[in-house]
Protein backbone atom coordinates (compact mmCIF):
# COMPACT_ATOMS: atom_id res chain seq x y z
CA UNK A 1 0.00 0.00 0.00
CA UNK A 2 0.81 3.38 -0.72
CA UNK A 3 0.97 6.11 2.14
CA UNK A 4 -0.29 9.52 1.26
CA UNK A 5 1.00 12.95 2.66
CA UNK A 6 -1.79 15.17 4.69
CA UNK A 7 -0.29 18.43 2.79
CA UNK A 8 0.00 17.05 -0.64
CA UNK A 9 3.71 15.74 -0.55
CA UNK A 10 5.08 12.30 -2.76
CA UNK A 11 3.22 9.59 -1.49
CA UNK A 12 5.63 6.57 -0.19
CA UNK A 13 5.70 3.09 0.73
CA UNK A 14 5.14 1.57 3.87
CA UNK A 15 8.88 1.38 5.23
CA UNK A 16 9.60 4.73 3.90
CA UNK A 17 6.58 6.60 5.98
CA UNK A 18 7.94 4.66 8.88
CA UNK A 19 11.94 5.56 8.85
CA UNK A 20 10.92 9.09 8.49
CA UNK A 21 8.10 9.67 10.92
CA UNK A 22 7.21 13.16 9.87
CA UNK A 23 6.80 13.86 5.74
CA UNK A 24 8.96 16.40 5.01
CA UNK A 25 6.17 18.89 4.03
CA UNK A 26 5.47 18.50 7.52
CA UNK A 27 2.72 16.93 6.31
CA UNK A 28 1.94 13.59 8.07
CA UNK A 29 1.13 9.78 6.12
CA UNK A 30 -1.89 8.64 6.35
CA UNK A 31 -3.08 5.16 4.73
CA UNK A 32 -4.14 5.42 0.92
CA UNK A 33 -7.29 3.64 1.59
CA UNK A 34 -8.50 1.68 4.46
CA UNK A 35 -9.84 -1.89 2.90
CA UNK A 36 -12.98 -3.27 4.52
CA UNK A 37 -11.94 -6.83 5.82
CA UNK A 38 -13.27 -9.69 5.93
CA UNK A 39 -14.03 -10.68 9.36
CA UNK A 40 -14.99 -14.14 8.83
CA UNK A 41 -11.29 -14.70 7.67
CA UNK A 42 -10.63 -13.72 11.52
CA UNK A 43 -11.70 -16.73 13.09
CA UNK A 44 -8.08 -17.94 13.04
CA UNK A 45 -6.89 -15.17 14.76
CA UNK A 46 -6.65 -15.56 18.39
CA UNK A 47 -4.00 -14.04 20.20
CA UNK A 48 -2.88 -10.00 19.64
CA UNK A 49 -0.14 -10.94 17.99
CA UNK A 50 -2.34 -13.14 15.15
CA UNK A 51 -4.88 -10.41 15.19
CA UNK A 52 -2.17 -7.69 14.80
CA UNK A 53 -0.72 -9.28 11.83
CA UNK A 54 -4.31 -9.93 9.74
CA UNK A 55 -5.28 -6.29 10.93
CA UNK A 56 -1.88 -4.95 9.77
CA UNK A 57 -0.91 -7.40 6.23
CA UNK A 58 -2.88 -4.66 3.54
CA UNK A 59 -0.61 -1.42 4.67
CA UNK A 60 2.48 -4.07 4.49
CA UNK A 61 1.26 -5.79 1.74
CA UNK A 62 4.22 -5.22 -1.60
CA UNK A 63 6.58 -3.51 1.27
CA UNK A 64 9.90 -4.98 1.99
CA UNK A 65 8.64 -5.29 5.20
CA UNK A 66 5.78 -7.46 4.39
CA UNK A 67 7.59 -10.57 4.50
CA UNK A 68 8.68 -9.63 8.61
CA UNK A 69 5.48 -8.97 9.69
CA UNK A 70 4.75 -12.03 11.30
CA UNK A 71 7.83 -11.77 13.51
CA UNK A 72 7.63 -8.17 13.87
CA UNK A 73 3.93 -8.82 15.82
CA UNK A 74 5.72 -11.76 17.43
CA UNK A 75 8.42 -9.62 18.80
CA UNK A 76 6.46 -6.60 19.82
CA UNK A 77 2.88 -7.53 20.73
CA UNK A 78 3.60 -10.04 22.92
CA UNK A 79 2.04 -7.75 26.00
CA UNK A 80 -1.47 -8.91 27.81
CA UNK A 81 -3.97 -6.79 26.79
CA UNK A 82 -6.75 -8.22 29.11
CA UNK A 83 -10.37 -6.74 28.77
CA UNK A 84 -11.99 -7.55 32.30
CA UNK A 85 -14.96 -7.34 33.68
CA UNK A 86 -15.87 -4.59 36.01
CA UNK A 87 -18.38 -4.56 38.86
CA UNK A 88 -20.43 -2.28 37.39
CA UNK A 89 -22.73 -4.57 34.44
CA UNK A 90 -21.81 -3.85 31.02
CA UNK A 91 -18.75 -2.21 31.95
CA UNK A 92 -15.33 -3.32 31.24
CA UNK A 93 -11.60 -2.14 30.92
CA UNK A 94 -8.95 -2.59 28.60
CA UNK A 95 -5.79 -3.39 30.73
CA UNK A 96 -2.97 -1.73 27.87
CA UNK A 97 -0.07 -1.04 31.19
CA UNK A 98 1.16 -4.26 31.25
CA UNK A 99 4.14 -3.43 28.92
CA UNK A 100 8.07 -2.65 30.28
CA UNK A 101 6.78 1.11 30.77
CA UNK A 102 3.50 0.67 32.66
CA UNK A 103 1.39 2.63 29.67
CA UNK A 104 0.56 1.52 26.53
CA UNK A 105 3.15 3.76 24.50
CA UNK A 106 5.14 0.46 24.80
CA UNK A 107 3.34 -1.52 22.07
CA UNK A 108 4.07 1.43 19.23
CA UNK A 109 7.06 1.77 20.42
CA UNK A 110 8.03 -1.67 20.32
CA UNK A 111 6.79 -2.08 16.76
CA UNK A 112 8.41 0.58 15.51
CA UNK A 113 11.94 -1.09 16.86
CA UNK A 114 10.82 -4.03 15.73
CA UNK A 115 10.23 -2.13 12.13
CA UNK A 116 12.85 -0.23 11.80
CA UNK A 117 15.76 -2.73 12.68
CA UNK A 118 14.73 -4.96 9.84
CA UNK A 119 15.17 -1.91 7.26
CA UNK A 120 17.65 -2.62 5.01
CA UNK A 121 21.27 -0.56 5.06
CA UNK A 122 21.00 2.75 4.16
CA UNK A 123 17.46 3.55 5.48
CA UNK A 124 17.12 4.99 9.00
CA UNK A 125 16.93 2.58 11.47
CA UNK A 126 20.12 0.86 10.06
CA UNK A 127 22.53 3.57 9.61
CA UNK A 128 23.07 5.35 12.91
CA UNK A 129 20.09 6.84 12.81
CA UNK A 130 19.26 9.58 15.65
CA UNK A 131 15.55 9.38 17.18
CA UNK A 132 13.64 12.23 18.44
CA UNK A 133 11.18 12.03 20.94
CA UNK A 134 8.73 14.54 22.51
CA UNK A 135 6.72 13.34 25.23
CA UNK A 136 4.31 14.64 28.10
CA UNK A 137 5.82 11.51 30.02
CA UNK A 138 4.79 7.97 29.21
CA UNK A 139 6.22 7.95 25.31
CA UNK A 140 9.44 8.57 26.07
CA UNK A 141 10.03 6.31 28.18
CA UNK A 142 8.20 3.80 25.88
CA UNK A 143 10.84 4.46 23.24
CA UNK A 144 13.44 4.37 25.21
CA UNK A 145 12.95 0.77 26.54
CA UNK A 146 12.49 -0.64 23.21
CA UNK A 147 15.77 0.97 21.53
CA UNK A 148 17.76 0.73 24.29
CA UNK A 149 21.46 -1.00 23.37
CA UNK A 150 19.90 -1.48 20.17
CA UNK A 151 22.81 -1.00 17.81
CA UNK A 152 23.10 2.02 15.52
CA UNK A 153 20.34 3.93 16.84
CA UNK A 154 20.22 6.83 19.23
CA UNK A 155 17.21 8.28 20.15
CA UNK A 156 16.93 11.98 22.13
CA UNK A 157 13.93 12.16 24.29
CA UNK A 158 12.40 15.41 25.29
CA UNK A 159 10.04 16.19 27.69
CA UNK A 160 8.84 19.22 29.85
CA UNK A 161 10.65 20.05 32.83
CA UNK A 162 8.33 20.06 36.04
CA UNK A 163 5.48 18.37 34.05
CA UNK A 164 6.15 14.72 34.31
CA UNK A 165 5.66 12.86 37.49
CA UNK A 166 8.68 11.90 39.38
CA UNK A 167 8.71 8.05 38.44
CA UNK A 168 7.97 9.18 34.50
CA UNK A 169 11.27 11.43 35.15
CA UNK A 170 13.13 9.42 36.55
CA UNK A 171 11.96 6.40 34.20
CA UNK A 172 13.49 8.70 31.21
CA UNK A 173 16.57 9.52 32.71
CA UNK A 174 17.53 5.86 34.05
CA UNK A 175 18.80 4.25 30.73
CA UNK A 176 21.85 6.31 29.57
CA UNK A 177 23.95 4.57 26.97
CA UNK A 178 22.72 5.27 23.49
CA UNK A 179 19.20 6.98 25.17
CA UNK A 180 19.71 10.94 25.72
CA UNK A 181 17.13 12.57 28.05
CA UNK A 182 16.83 16.86 27.62
CA UNK A 183 14.91 18.55 30.22
CA UNK A 184 12.94 21.26 28.39
CA UNK A 185 12.17 24.65 30.20
CA UNK A 186 8.72 24.87 28.18
CA UNK A 187 5.73 22.99 27.57
CA UNK A 188 5.22 19.68 26.20
CA UNK A 189 3.98 21.58 22.92
CA UNK A 190 7.66 23.53 22.58
CA UNK A 191 9.27 20.09 22.93
CA UNK A 192 7.19 18.93 19.80
CA UNK A 193 7.59 22.14 18.11
CA UNK A 194 11.47 21.44 18.35
CA UNK A 195 11.05 17.93 16.74
CA UNK A 196 9.19 18.95 14.08
CA UNK A 197 11.72 22.00 13.51
CA UNK A 198 14.65 19.85 13.90
CA UNK A 199 12.81 16.97 10.93
CA UNK A 200 12.24 20.12 8.64
CA UNK A 201 15.53 21.42 9.35
CA UNK A 202 17.76 20.96 6.38
CA UNK A 203 21.08 21.34 7.71
CA UNK A 204 20.70 18.52 10.18
CA UNK A 205 19.17 16.42 8.04
CA UNK A 206 22.09 16.65 5.93
CA UNK A 207 24.21 15.72 8.82
CA UNK A 208 21.83 13.15 10.44
CA UNK A 209 20.25 10.43 9.92
CA UNK A 210 16.61 11.75 11.51
CA UNK A 211 13.69 10.05 12.79
CA UNK A 212 10.72 10.77 14.91
CA UNK A 213 8.95 8.33 17.19
CA UNK A 214 6.23 10.27 18.03
CA UNK A 215 2.57 9.14 18.21
CA UNK A 216 2.74 11.19 14.33
CA UNK A 217 4.95 8.12 13.65
CA UNK A 218 3.12 5.53 11.25
CA UNK A 219 4.95 2.85 13.35
CA UNK A 220 3.14 3.68 16.03
CA UNK A 221 0.16 3.95 15.44
CA UNK A 222 -0.41 1.15 13.25
CA UNK A 223 -0.13 -1.50 15.72
CA UNK A 224 -2.09 0.31 18.34
CA UNK A 225 -4.81 -0.88 15.90
CA UNK A 226 -4.25 -4.53 16.97
CA UNK A 227 -5.50 -4.48 20.74
CA UNK A 228 -8.73 -2.80 19.65
CA UNK A 229 -9.43 -5.33 17.01
CA UNK A 230 -8.65 -8.07 19.41
CA UNK A 231 -10.52 -6.98 22.50
CA UNK A 232 -14.07 -5.95 19.87
CA UNK A 233 -13.10 -9.45 18.56
CA UNK A 234 -12.98 -11.14 21.78
CA UNK A 235 -15.57 -9.30 23.07
CA UNK A 236 -18.07 -9.95 19.59
CA UNK A 237 -17.10 -13.62 20.18
CA UNK A 238 -18.38 -14.26 23.64
CA UNK A 239 -21.43 -11.76 23.86
CA UNK A 240 -22.45 -11.06 20.27
CA UNK A 241 -22.12 -7.39 20.85
CA UNK A 242 -19.86 -4.41 20.03
CA UNK A 243 -17.55 -3.23 22.25
CA UNK A 244 -17.71 0.47 22.89
CA UNK A 245 -14.98 2.34 23.98
CA UNK A 246 -14.12 5.52 25.89
CA UNK A 247 -10.51 6.77 25.46
CA UNK A 248 -7.70 8.51 27.63
CA UNK A 249 -7.09 11.37 24.98
CA UNK A 250 -4.64 13.81 23.99
CA UNK A 251 -2.41 13.68 20.74
CA UNK A 252 -5.25 11.94 19.63
CA UNK A 253 -3.24 8.45 18.31
CA UNK A 254 -4.37 5.87 20.67
CA UNK A 255 -8.19 7.04 19.76
CA UNK A 256 -7.43 6.97 15.79
CA UNK A 257 -6.19 3.85 15.90
CA UNK A 258 -9.72 2.71 17.22
CA UNK A 259 -10.92 4.77 14.21
CA UNK A 260 -9.52 3.25 12.16
CA UNK A 261 -9.94 -0.40 13.42
CA UNK A 262 -13.50 0.37 13.46
CA UNK A 263 -13.61 1.68 9.28
CA UNK A 264 -11.70 -1.35 8.60
CA UNK A 265 -14.59 -3.86 9.97
CA UNK A 266 -13.77 -4.74 13.56
CA UNK A 267 -16.55 -4.85 15.60
CA UNK A 268 -16.00 -1.78 17.56
CA UNK A 269 -19.19 0.43 18.64
CA UNK A 270 -19.16 4.11 19.55
CA UNK A 271 -15.83 5.75 20.32
CA UNK A 272 -16.16 8.57 22.81
CA UNK A 273 -12.92 10.59 23.43
CA UNK A 274 -12.01 11.54 27.06
CA UNK A 275 -9.66 14.70 27.35
CA UNK A 276 -8.36 16.25 30.29
CA UNK A 277 -8.96 20.22 31.08
CA UNK A 278 -7.43 20.62 27.48
CA UNK A 279 -10.84 21.20 26.04
CA UNK A 280 -9.84 21.49 22.21
CA UNK A 281 -11.24 18.26 21.14
CA UNK A 282 -14.39 18.71 23.15
CA UNK A 283 -15.41 22.35 22.06
CA UNK A 284 -14.96 21.13 17.90
CA UNK A 285 -16.68 18.02 19.05
CA UNK A 286 -19.81 20.39 20.42
CA UNK A 287 -20.01 22.19 16.78
CA UNK A 288 -17.01 25.10 17.01
CA UNK A 289 -14.41 25.69 14.82
CA UNK A 290 -10.83 23.55 15.66
CA UNK A 291 -9.00 26.03 17.51
CA UNK A 292 -5.36 24.60 18.87
CA UNK A 293 -4.86 26.50 22.31
CA UNK A 294 -1.43 26.18 24.98
CA UNK A 295 -1.73 23.37 26.22
CA UNK A 296 -2.73 23.47 30.68
CA UNK A 297 -1.07 21.40 32.88
CA UNK A 298 -3.31 19.07 34.79
CA UNK A 299 -3.47 15.37 36.91
CA UNK A 300 -3.45 13.90 33.51
CA UNK A 301 0.29 15.22 32.18
CA UNK A 302 0.23 12.60 29.51
CA UNK A 303 -2.43 14.36 27.79
CA UNK A 304 -1.39 17.71 28.21
CA UNK A 305 -1.93 18.32 24.76
CA UNK A 306 -3.67 21.82 22.94
CA UNK A 307 -2.95 21.09 19.56
CA UNK A 308 -3.64 17.13 19.15
CA UNK A 309 -1.38 16.29 16.48
CA UNK A 310 -3.51 13.28 15.34
CA UNK A 311 -6.37 15.93 14.24
CA UNK A 312 -4.92 16.39 10.78
CA UNK A 313 -5.13 12.96 9.80
CA UNK A 314 -8.67 12.45 11.84
CA UNK A 315 -9.96 14.87 9.59
CA UNK A 316 -8.34 13.13 6.42
CA UNK A 317 -10.99 10.54 6.74
CA UNK A 318 -13.97 12.43 6.57
CA UNK A 319 -15.20 15.24 3.79
CA UNK A 320 -15.62 18.03 5.89
CA UNK A 321 -15.27 19.63 9.71
CA UNK A 322 -19.60 18.57 10.06
CA UNK A 323 -19.09 15.08 9.18
CA UNK A 324 -16.49 14.86 11.54
CA UNK A 325 -18.44 16.41 14.45
CA UNK A 326 -21.50 13.78 13.50
CA UNK A 327 -19.42 11.41 14.08
CA UNK A 328 -17.35 11.31 17.23
CA UNK A 329 -18.04 12.98 20.93
CA UNK A 330 -15.45 14.51 23.04
CA UNK A 331 -15.49 15.35 26.54
CA UNK A 332 -13.10 17.52 29.01
CA UNK A 333 -12.93 16.32 32.47
CA UNK A 334 -11.79 18.23 35.10
CA UNK A 335 -9.08 17.78 37.98
CA UNK A 336 -11.59 17.65 40.50
CA UNK A 337 -13.86 14.82 38.43
CA UNK A 338 -10.38 12.88 38.30
CA UNK A 339 -9.55 12.84 41.76
CA UNK A 340 -13.40 12.08 42.74
CA UNK A 341 -13.24 9.06 39.74
CA UNK A 342 -9.86 7.71 41.63
CA UNK A 343 -11.32 8.37 45.29
CA UNK A 344 -14.51 6.66 44.40
CA UNK A 345 -12.55 3.55 42.01
CA UNK A 346 -12.09 0.37 44.41
CA UNK A 347 -15.38 0.75 45.98
CA UNK A 348 -17.26 1.35 42.93
CA UNK A 349 -15.73 -0.49 40.35
CA UNK A 350 -12.97 -2.52 42.56
CA UNK A 351 -10.22 -1.13 40.57
CA UNK A 352 -7.23 1.67 41.08
CA UNK A 353 -7.22 4.23 38.12
CA UNK A 354 -4.45 6.14 36.84
CA UNK A 355 -5.22 9.20 35.96
CA UNK A 356 -5.50 9.43 32.54
CA UNK A 357 -7.79 6.53 33.23
CA UNK A 358 -10.20 7.97 35.46
CA UNK A 359 -11.29 10.80 32.61
CA UNK A 360 -12.80 7.69 30.70
CA UNK A 361 -14.64 6.29 33.49
CA UNK A 362 -16.26 9.80 34.49
CA UNK A 363 -16.87 10.30 31.01
CA UNK A 364 -18.46 7.06 30.62
CA UNK A 365 -20.59 7.67 34.11
CA UNK A 366 -21.42 10.96 32.65
CA UNK A 367 -22.54 9.52 28.89
CA UNK A 368 -24.64 6.66 30.73
CA UNK A 369 -26.47 9.18 33.03
CA UNK A 370 -27.31 11.39 30.10
CA UNK A 371 -28.37 9.02 27.68
CA UNK A 372 -30.16 6.69 30.51
CA UNK A 373 -28.78 3.48 28.62
CA UNK A 374 -27.11 1.35 31.07
CA UNK A 375 -27.33 -1.64 28.66
CA UNK A 376 -25.00 -1.22 26.22
CA UNK A 377 -21.35 -2.73 26.73
CA UNK A 378 -18.45 -0.49 27.35
CA UNK A 379 -14.92 -0.39 27.82
CA UNK A 380 -12.61 2.17 29.09
CA UNK A 381 -8.64 2.17 27.94
CA UNK A 382 -6.63 1.85 30.86
CA UNK A 383 -3.63 3.55 29.43
CA UNK A 384 -1.08 3.71 32.14
CA UNK A 385 -0.58 1.45 35.75
CA UNK A 386 -1.76 3.69 38.77
CA UNK A 387 1.55 3.48 40.46
CA UNK A 388 3.36 5.44 38.05
CA UNK A 389 1.50 8.33 39.45
CA UNK A 390 1.63 7.54 42.54
CA UNK A 391 1.71 10.96 44.53
CA UNK A 392 -1.42 11.66 42.87
CA UNK A 393 -3.01 8.52 43.32
CA UNK A 394 -2.59 7.31 46.67
CA UNK A 395 -3.14 9.83 49.30
CA UNK A 396 -6.40 10.03 47.25
CA UNK A 397 -6.85 6.29 48.24
CA UNK A 398 -5.38 5.94 51.50
CA UNK A 399 -2.41 3.49 50.77
CA UNK A 400 0.30 2.91 49.25
CA UNK A 401 0.12 0.67 45.80
CA UNK A 402 2.33 -2.03 44.67
CA UNK A 403 4.55 -1.53 41.66
CA UNK A 404 4.98 -3.53 38.70
CA UNK A 405 8.27 -4.98 38.58
CA UNK A 406 9.68 -3.75 35.52
CA UNK A 407 8.82 -0.31 36.90
CA UNK A 408 10.57 -1.19 40.16
CA UNK A 409 14.04 -2.32 38.53
CA UNK A 410 13.80 1.11 36.37
CA UNK A 411 13.53 3.06 39.58
CA UNK A 412 16.55 1.39 40.87
CA UNK A 413 19.11 2.65 38.47
CA UNK A 414 19.90 6.16 38.79
CA UNK A 415 19.04 8.92 36.60
CA UNK A 416 20.32 11.87 34.30
CA UNK A 417 18.94 14.30 32.50
CA UNK A 418 20.35 17.65 30.38
CA UNK A 419 18.62 20.90 31.01
CA UNK A 420 18.11 22.51 27.71
CA UNK A 421 15.99 26.03 26.66
CA UNK A 422 12.73 25.63 24.86
CA UNK A 423 14.64 27.19 21.32
CA UNK A 424 15.32 25.87 18.04
CA UNK A 425 19.11 26.73 17.88
CA UNK A 426 19.81 25.77 21.34
CA UNK A 427 18.51 22.00 19.94
CA UNK A 428 20.33 22.25 16.63
CA UNK A 429 23.39 22.97 18.43
CA UNK A 430 22.63 20.05 20.93
CA UNK A 431 22.11 17.31 17.71
CA UNK A 432 25.05 18.79 15.64
CA UNK A 433 27.20 18.08 18.61
CA UNK A 434 25.78 14.73 18.41
CA UNK A 435 26.90 14.52 14.88
CA UNK A 436 30.49 15.31 15.97
CA UNK A 437 30.69 12.91 18.78
CA UNK A 438 29.48 9.96 16.13
CA UNK A 439 32.30 11.27 13.96
CA UNK A 440 35.32 11.52 16.42
C1 LIG B 1 0.00 9.16 25.78
C2 LIG B 1 -1.00 8.87 26.80
C3 LIG B 1 -2.34 9.19 26.60
C4 LIG B 1 -2.82 9.93 25.37
O1 LIG B 1 -2.68 9.16 24.20
P1 LIG B 1 -2.71 9.89 22.77
O2 LIG B 1 -2.40 8.83 21.80
O3 LIG B 1 -1.68 10.97 22.81
O4 LIG B 1 -4.07 10.44 22.61
C5 LIG B 1 -3.24 8.81 27.56
N1 LIG B 1 -2.86 8.18 28.70
C6 LIG B 1 -1.57 7.87 28.92
C7 LIG B 1 -1.21 7.19 30.18
C8 LIG B 1 -0.59 8.19 27.98
O5 LIG B 1 0.69 7.88 28.23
Amino acid sequence: MQFLDTRDGPSVSLHQAIACGLAPSGGLYVPAALPVLNMAEAHHAQTLAEVAEFALAPFFAGDLLAPHLADICREALTLETPLKALMVEHSYVLELFHGPTAAFKDFGARFLAACLARLPAGQAGSQETTILVATSGDTGAAVAAAFHQREKVRVVVLHPAGRVSARQAHQLGCFGDNIHSLQVAGSFDDCQRLVKFALNDDELRSQLTLSSANSISLGRLLPQMSYYAWAALTHQRARQQPLNVVIPTGNLGNALAAVMARRMGFPVGKIVFATNANAVLERFFAGDDYQPQTSVATLANAMDVGAPSNFERLRWWYENDLELQNAFHAQAVSDAEIEQIIRQGEDRYGQVWCPHTATAVNVLEQLRAQSGDWDADWAVVATAHPAKFETIVEPLIGRALPVPQALAAMLQRPAQHLAMAADEPTFKQFLMQQSYRAVV
